[in-house]
């Protein structure tokens, strides 16, 4: 079954007349990012060239897609609109909550158990709003989007940041915050920074030991984990076309570790080839017909240098494999290398766990070239020496790999299989000792390392490498072995060598399931009622916040004045918050505790001004909401940078918090707080933020004639009788006003909606 079929053939009918008529207007060649953009814009046709890192620009993707983290907020906002329907063909993936322990089976049933709740609830808002259901144990987002929904010259956003692995089906897919989906779900553009545009030409062909992983760890090993952003990486060249589909999505996925707002692959034969090897070769068919319009111009490969911003160029016929970290993944050392490394760095070198999997690397190719490996092992008859996890991407995967005999090879060879979820990438995994925080090395075919990410334990070493190399580590269990040239010792005492690994890039009886997960929404799903249970500690159903009341505000209290740097994570911290999600009074108890309170330097230490005594921030903001008294916070220079996470602007808006006034916003954060019906102000003299005292009250005044350009005043009432009067700058539009008088944009959408 091809899902939105017809969805994707007007697309490619509207697709031809937008690039051509971009051309024209913009009178160059144009690369595959630009053709895809232009032909996304809301305005429908381009009216004048963008500036790359400057111009904000709305585009109107054709998908959204979804994780169970980010979901649950993002559906019950959702939910508020007052629409029938996604605006576009959306899907939620469950595939965050599954905890890794002991086997697929058993985790799969313990995460249907504690998640339940979650899950039912995803289930039924689903169908309720004819979205596609992807049920736990169906797989990865990622993956089950690149089986079954990316295509070539698509856009689509996606509440995860590794959403960009659809990059490698030619489609421009970026991550985003829970608030940006429901703006596409409800039919609003969205909103992005045109960006600048990084092209990476490859040459040559892989070969022996290298794979494409050793790509992108090469890549960030040049561009650094901040090296991409605000960029799109566009890469092209004979060697791009030589690269499997599977492979140009494990390299467009781990753009992400470079800051990249995306990273794609132009249309070529592989991409056919995985269309038509997943069983969607209408669509090929289409895409074979407008082949040129789903890649960049000959001209602009010809000459990157004059079309894109920055121009990297990697002959794959030379490449090393690479092994990146440990506690970051750019972080590059080549592997006739590394050996040096480990022990110049006294990294530990015995290397207890392989990791291969996830959204990253799994899919039939990365499994056959593992397996290669692992059997050679046991036909080489040698001692297993690291443990070794193997986490399918998708069931359509671990079915096929299953019905090959790659899983009997992996369970021959010592290794687990667990449920086709993330697991030890996010952290669920309940590694035995991991507690004990002793110092150890792992490598796994993920995507990041950062300290903790896999186990919790911050003295994990975690290596990032292809699929083949860490199997090859963990049959070694040593980091200093190089299987290209070192040999290991069979059980009988006699020297063998590990030949280069082989794999195929689709199989050849073609892929199968019995179950793929999915539970399709029914046509109308008018009747059905969405149940949230009232004592539920995991989920809330969202009320809509109040409208504003036509007058000024006066009387404000201080809840906060924030110091220095003030992030996403320090406004709603993730962690153990995680499980809260869905819940907005409980994650709400995370309100800014991780800020620093500028009067006493403490982190969730504030003065509730009715007594006097200090507590935490969320307790005085509730202290001040049940005496309906209204708060404002105070930010310095670039607050609520970081994720884009929607959280940190709702939360402080259900516990009372009307005003935020700052040096600088981070932009995103800045619209969320405006979404949500927060006033998000800045000193027009930045020095004012020194004039705000610890006992103070503000007037907010210019409110009844709010609009665009038009600065308010700020009165700050001090304790001591006197007042300072200053100016503050806003930067609403007059929707955005309109959005701060119904009390949020949802609210203006379902009033739209009604009249
Ligand atoms: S497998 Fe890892 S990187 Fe991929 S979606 Fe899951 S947590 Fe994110």
């Amino acid at each position: 079954m091809i899902f939105d079929k017809d969805m994707v053939l007007s697309i490619y009918n509207g697709l031809t007349k937008k690039v051509d008529s971009a051309k024209k207007t913009i009178n160059k060649p144009l690369t595959l990012t630009e053709k895809i953009l232009y032909s996304h814009l809301e305005t429908g046709f381009v009216k004048e060239e963008y500036e790359r890192g400057k111009s904000y620009v709305n585009f109107n993707p054709d998908r959204v897609a979804m994780q169970d983290a980010t979901a649950q907020m993002a559906l019950l906002q959702f939910m508020q609109a007052g629409k029938q329907k996604v605006a576009v063909p959306s899907t939620v993936h469950c595939d965050h909550l599954i905890q890794a322990k002991t086997g697929a089976t058993e985790d799969l049933k313990e995460a249907e158990t504690q998640n339940n709740e979650v899950y039912d609830f995803l289930k039924s808002v689903s169908n309720k709003y004819g979205i596609g259901f992807w049920k736990p144990g169906a797989g990865i987002i990622h993956q089950v989007v690149l089986e079954n929904y990316a295509f070539p010259g698509g856009m689509m956003i996606g509440t995860d940041s590794h959403t960009v692995n659809a990059g490698g089906l030619g489609m421009i897919a970026i991550g985003v915050g829970g608030a940006d989906a429901v703006d596409v779900m409800v039919g609003m553009p969205w909103e992005l920074k045109f960006p600048k545009l990084i092209g990476i030409k490859l040459t040559g062909k892989l070969n022996g030991w290298a794979s494409a992983k050793d790509v992108i760890l090469k890549v960030a090993g040049i561009l650094t984990v901040k090296g991409g952003t605000g960029c799109i990486v566009e890469y092209f060249g004979e060697g791009a076309e030589n690269i499997s589909c599977t492979g140009k999505g494990t390299i467009c996925n781990m753009g992400a570790e470079i800051g990249a707002t995306t990273s794609i692959f132009g249309y070529d034969k592989k991409m056919s080839e995985y269309l038509k090897g997943t069983e969607r070769e209408e669509i090929a068919i289409e895409a074979d017909k407008i082949a040129e319009y789903l890649t960049g111009d000959k001209e602009v490969y010809e000459n990157p240098e004059l079309h894109f911003d920055q121009v990297i160029e990697i002959n794959l016929s030379e490449l090393e494999p690479h092994i990146n970290g440990p506690f970051t993944p750019d972080k590059a050392w080549k592997l006739s290398e590394f050996a040096k490394a480990v022990k110049e760095n006294n990294y530990p070198e015995k290397m207890e766990v392989g990791l291969i999997g996830s959204c990253t690397n799994s899919s039939y190719e990365d499994m056959t070239r593992a397996a290669s490996l692992a059997k050679q092992a046991i036909d080489k008859n040698i001692e297993v020496k690291g443990q070794y996890i193997v986490t399918p991407g998708s069931e359509q995967v671990r079915y096929t790999i299953e019905r090959d005999g790659l899983i009997d090879i992996f369970d021959k060879m010592g290794g687990i299989v667990v449920a086709n979820a993330c697991g030890p990438c996010i952290g669920q995994w309940a590694r035995e000792g991991a507690e004990k925080q002793k110092p150890n090395s792992i490598m796994t075919s993920f995507n990041r390392n950062f300290v903790k990410r896999n186990d919790g334990n911050p003295n994990t070493y975690a290596f990032v490498a292809s699929p083949e190399i860490v199997t090859a580590f963990s049959i070694a269990g040593d980091l200093t072995f190089n299987p290209i040239n070192d040999y290991l010792t069979d059980k009988n005492g006699e020297k063998v060598k590990l030949k280069e690994p082989q794999g195929l890039e689709l199989p050849i009886k073609g892929f199968a399931v019995e179950d793929n997960g999915y539970v399709a929404p029914i046509k109308d799903g008018s009747k059905i009622e969405v149940v949230v249970k009232n004592d539920s500690e995991r989920l809330q159903l969202l009320k809509p916040f109040d409208k504003w009341d036509g007058n000024d505000y006066k009387d404000l209290k201080l809840l906060i004045k924030a110091k220095g740097k003030c992030t996403t994570d320090h406004i709603s911290m993730a962690g153990p918050w995680l499980r809260f999600r869905g819940h907005l009074d409980n994650i709400s108890n995370n309100m800014l505790i991780g800020a620093i309170n500028y009067f006493n330097e403490k982190q969730n230490s504030v003065k509730n001004q009715t007594n006097g005594e200090f507590a935490a921030v969320p307790d005085v903001a509730r202290a001040y909401k049940s005496a309906k008294i209204s708060s404002l916070v105070i930010g310095d220079e670039n607050y609520g940078e970081g994720s884009s996470r929607e959280h940190a602007a709702m939360e402080p808006r259900h516990l009372g918090v009307k005003v935020v006034v700052v040096r600088s916003f981070a932009r995103i954060h800045e619209t969320n707080l405006k979404k949500q019906g927060i006033l998000a102000l800045t000193f027009s003299k930045k020095e004012d933020y020194g004039k705000i005292q610890e006992n103070d009250s503000f007037d907010i005044e210019g409110l009844t004639d709010f609009s665009e350009n038009m600065p308010l005043k700020m009165i700050i009432n001090h304790s001591d009788g006197t007042k300072d009067t200053i100016v503050v700058n806003h930067s609403y539009n007059k929707n955005q006003i309109e959005w701060f008088k119904n009390g949020s944009a949802l609210n203006l959408i379902k009033k739209r909606n009604k009249n």
